[in-house]
């Protein structure tokens, strides 16, 4: 590539600027993304260990680069365990830009569906229910305190499991895709108890409470007053329309929540 400029005895050609300026981006969004928790702080600290790694192996220290080098390799494999949920939700907000998101529209219209008219049902007939729509974020602790189903997701299947007299009936479904992947599971309770001057109860308090902590969106259905709310990001919106459960689901299948990816990064490390 044609030279640009030269600072002493480094040319620099075109493709090293975007090289640079691609760098430079990815860092930068890193950073903006991780500002004000921990996890700044441990990135920064990776940051100083590569730039002195990149000097004294550019000045040829062969002792302090092999020392470094042996930094480095450990900081890498640390970050990535420590930082393992939000790497993976890194990459699954990158996989569901728009090219992507293509593959996974006709599956999300179907599963909003599916739980949508699986809902309203339910609620006209009283039946009580708590479904965890699972986004980007393993829940897998949760999920693993009740029975383990894996079955494809229909509305028939959802409203046996709900069925008041069926063993499964009590506590939460957790759907995954166009999958349920388990049914009778324990959740955390919201220490929020009162939302719009009503007492909430342990169903409500239960999809409220898992909302705070992970990337899902919850379905309640009351079997009290055969209401359907949802809980997101830690906020209850009750007494939702069908029409209204089915957009506020299709959208929240579709699109990636870097809202809530913002959030859950800053409660982790605050
Ligand atoms: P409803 O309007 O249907 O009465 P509610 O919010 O008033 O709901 P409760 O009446 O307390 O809630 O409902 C109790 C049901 O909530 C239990 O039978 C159980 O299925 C479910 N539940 C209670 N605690 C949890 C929990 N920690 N995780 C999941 N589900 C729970
Ligand atoms: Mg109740």
């Amino acid at each position: 590539m044609f030279e640009l400029f030269k600072i002493g005895f480094l040319t620099v050609n075109f493709t090293d600027l975007i090289d640079i300026i691609i760098v430079s981006f990815i860092i930068y969004e890193l950073y903006r993304l991780l500002k004000g928790t921990i996890a700044a702080q441990i990135f920064i600290g990776l940051m100083i260990v590569l730039v002195l790694s990149f000097i004294s192996q550019a000045a040829n220290f062969r002792a302090l680069s092999w020392l470094l080098k042996l930094v480095t390799d450990i900081w890498v494999v640390a970050f990535l365990i420590l930082f393992q949920p939000e790497i993976r939700r890194l990459l699954v907000f990158l996989a569901s830009n728009p090219i992507f998101r293509i593959f996974v529209k006709q599956e999300s219209r179907e599963a909003a569906a599916i739980i949508t008219e699986a809902a309203f049902e339910m609620a006209q007939q009283q039946h009580g229910a708590l479904i965890i729509l699972n986004r980007t974020t393993g829940i897998r602790s949760f999920t693993e305190t009740g029975e383990l189903i894996n079955a494809r997701l229909s509305k028939d299947l959802l409203r046996t499991i709900f069925f008041p007299r069926s063993p499964l009936h009590d506590g939460a479904v957790v759907v995954s895709g166009n999958i349920i992947e388990a049914a009778r599971c324990t959740l955390p309770l919201s220490a929020t108890t009162i939302v719009n001057g009503e007492t909430l109860g342990m169903r409500h308090r239960a999809g409220l409470g898992i909302s705070e902590l992970a990337d899902v969106i919850s379905i309640i259905v009351s079997e009290e007053t055969g209401s359907v709310s949802i809980a997101e990001n830690g906020k209850m919106l009750k007494e939702l329309s069908k029409d209204a459960l089915k957009n506020k689901l299709t959208r929240a299948i579709k699109t990636p929540n870097t809202k809530g990816l913002k959030r859950i990064v800053d409660a982790l490390y605050k």
